[in-house]
């Protein structure tokens, strides 16, 4: 496997960042994880764009055009023959310093490694994820603004693995108000009267690519969406449940915290949705060559 590294494709054994990038030092980057279908990366723009928006967040100079990174992410796919699969993408502050103020970075390092991802097992997506909640509250907007998609996930990971702890595989996370947030690396959708419903990104979601695509996909159906607080009455009282992300791609959900949601098997709206965006997967996007 070849990782891009700063403008040049190395093998994945000599893919190294110094012991003082901060990105290492002190999570302080930005990343995007991005699908690639049948040649086809997945609403690249969309994902360049969020990247962007994250620099923005953090003053952090991305050394490359978008144009150009938009051309080196198709090449790590072309160099290691992914044709379906997972591309990892991240700016990290560079190396500098002890400290941490980012004025001795001088240059951001750009990392591209293409692979492929597989977040819960297949059968999953045919019966259902069974999660729970956990203590670990969602960063809120005024704190770390869980828009940024930075390479701090810690309290993401906590998450994790407090649903382990309760042996599931992915945990819903609320906000210092108790609503809804999303989970640990995926948006939380419910069905409720035929009506979508997902947290607000004030809730302390991120505006995920996915769940952007969904969104739009449910109003296409004419399917009512609601961004909105949820609590988890709403949830365990839904008809349906579902997760969205760039690699959990859409998943069932039949149970939180004990509680059976709906009918307790994936529902006919979380179906036709799923259905809706595998066909969309392979059109939308960025093709190789
Ligand atoms: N929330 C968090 C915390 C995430 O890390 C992600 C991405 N894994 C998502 C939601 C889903 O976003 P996307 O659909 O853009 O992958």
């Amino acid at each position: 496997m070849k990782v891009f590294l700063d403008g040049a494709f190395v093998d994945k054994d000599d893919a190294k960042i110094s012991v003082f990038d901060h990105g290492l030092l002190y999570g302080d980057g930005i990343f995007e994880g991005i699908r690639v279908y049948r040649k086809c990366i997945y609403r690249l723009d969309e994902h360049l764009e969020r990247l962007w928006y994250s620099a923005k967040d953090i003053l952090l100079n991305i050394p490359m055009a978008p144009e150009a990174l938009s051309k080196a992410i198709c090449e790590s796919c072309k160099i290691n023959g992914i044709e379906d699969g997972y591309i990892r993408l991240l700016v990290t502050r560079g190396k500098g310093d002890l400290g941490l103020s980012p004025a001795s970075c001088s240059n951001a390092s750009v990392i591209i490694i293409a692979d492929t991802i597989r977040l819960y097992p297949e059968d999953h997506y045919k019966v259902g994820l069974s999660i729970v909640t956990v203590p670990t509250r969602r960063s809120g907007p005024a704190a770390l603004n869980p828009a940024i998609k930075s390479l701090n996930y810690l309290n993401n990971i906590l998450a994790k693995m407090e649903a382990a702890q309760h042996g599931a595989l992915e945990a819903i996370m609320l906000n210092d108000q108790g609503y809804v947030a999303e989970c640990t690396g995926d948006n939380v959708f419910i069905i409720h009267k035929g009506t979508l419903y997902t947290p607000d990104v004030s809730n302390g979601a991120l505006r995920g690519i996915t769940r952007s695509a969904v969104i739009e996909l449910a109003e296409k159906a004419n399917i009512p969406v609601k961004e909105c607080n949820l609590t988890r009455h709403e949830i365990w009282n839904a008809d349906e449940c579902f997760l969205t992300g760039t690699a959990a791609e859409l998943i069932p959900v039949v149970n939180l915290d004990g509680r059976v949601i709906g009918t307790g098997n994936p529902g006919p709206v979380t179906q036709s949705l799923h259905a809706a965006f595998h066909e969309e997967v392979s059109t939308r996007g960025t093709m190789l060559e």
